[in-house]
């Protein structure tokens, strides 16, 4: 039987392996060396000031909601293409996030519908690098200062990529956020970092992760050593020293990882370039794309299904991303979404297909992957 090939998966060698039983065999499990030396590795990475790791990219949406002060009844808007976290993070902080729409042929925010939806509730942007491709940021920080909002970029798919030669996490939104799950760019089995050039968002980052208890010194030396507040509502969002070691030694392979990608977008953008039933999604000018995701957009709903369970069958774990969020029931229930609210989200959901695409797939991969569309699209006529 032929292996099965997964739409993601993480790459992981010896040296990674080594990396993180040095750690298991030093003092240090957490809060240790490796927290901050993944930490600098990342800020210097994506040219910002500060990082700050966190438990997952889930946690690092809810710690940036945090550090920008979202509260009772805040608006955000959110792209309603995105995975779950990107809206619920909103939620945690008892905000509401306010779907929009995004554009058919990149599946990013629609910078034109954005400003239909501010009112004096409105307090942040999210945007989703969707697929790994950086938003349109120069529109989105106009956007934002004219009606004084905060940018937030859900960078999850898009670490490594750049707009106009900025990388994305280095000033191209007020807090940019990473995560590091297996099918992720990099990985540190469960892990995320807040990345901004704000002292003030940075501090309230750093104490929201550890439960905000504040160890101003100055209060220690007045009560006692034993002495600490809590401040406010905060969590253990922690990262561990064994999942940052993993991080240093996969952040330095990133830069090839990137290139490899490339390669395997390119050999599907040649065979996709010809077709008229199937579309790769488009790639705006003066981006360096991450490609985390390689999606394609069928005619039809009936041609993808099709596809999606042939592919499926052949052990070619194609995948949908994502639902849109809007849609689902939590969110129907709780902020009254219903279907119509996002028309194109909706309907190019039922056209999307994520195909294939990470740094250890081999061109007999991609032209396995290529060779069955090409038959299951003979098979129409
Ligand atoms: C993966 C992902 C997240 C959540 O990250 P986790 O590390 O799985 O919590 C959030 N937003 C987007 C767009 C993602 O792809």
């Amino acid at each position: 039987m032929n292996k099965y090939i997964p739409y993601g998966h993480q790459s992981i060698d010896e040296y990674d392996i080594k990396a993180v039983v040095d750690v298991l065999k030093s003092d240090w499990l957490t809060t240790g060396p490796s927290v901050e030396n993944f930490e600098k590795k990342v800020s210097k990475f994506c040219g910002c000031k500060y990082a700050v790791s966190v438990s997952s990219g889930t946690a690092a949406l809810h710690t940036a909601m945090y550090a920008i002060g979202i509260s009772d009844g805040d608006e955000v808007i959110v792209p309603s293409i995105t995975f779950a976290a990107s809206a619920n993070s909103v939620v945690f902080q008892g905000g509401i996030p306010i779907f929009c729409d995004v554009e058919e042929d990149t599946l990013l925010i629609d910078c034109d519908l954005i400003e239909n939806l501010i009112t004096n509730k409105t307090r942040a942007i999210i945007a989703v690098d969707y697929a790994g491709q950086p938003c349109d940021y120069d529109r989105l920080r106009e956007i934002a200062s004219k009606h004084n909002l905060i940018l937030i970029a859900d960078a999850c798919h898009s670490l490594g990529a750049s707009y106009y030669g900025k990388r994305v996490g280095s000033n191209l939104a007020d807090i940019t956020v990473f995560s590091f799950h297996p099918v992720k760019n990099i990985t540190t089995g469960e892990g995320g970092m807040v990345v901004t050039n704000s002292k003030e968002y940075y501090e309230r980052s750093v104490v929201f992760r550890n439960h905000c208890v504040d160890v101003d010194y100055k209060q220690r030396m007045k009560k006692g050593d034993w002495f600490y507040d809590i401040t406010d509502l905060g969590y253990n969002y922690r990262m561990t020293d064994m999942q940052c070691a993993l991080g240093i030694s996969q952040i330095s392979k990133l830069p090839n990882w990137l290139l490899d990608r490339h390669a395997i977008a390119n050999i599907y953008d040649m065979y996709f370039k010809d077709m008229c039933l199937i579309n790769p999604l488009k790639v705006n000018p003066g981006i360096f794309h991450a490609y985390h995701l390689y999606v394609v957009k069928f005619c039809d709903q009936k041609v993808r299904d099709r596809m999606f369970s042939y592919l499926r069958n052949c052990r070619i774990g194609v995948n949908v991303h994502y639902i849109p969020v809007h849609l689902h029931s939590f969110y129907k229930n709780r902020f009254k979404t219903h279907e119509g609210l996002c028309s194109i989200s909706e309907s190019v959901y039922h056209r999307i297909l994520s195909l294939p695409i990470f740094p250890s797939m081999t061109i007999c991969d991609v032209n396995r992957v290529i060779d069955l569309i090409d038959h299951n699209m003979k098979t129409l006529q």
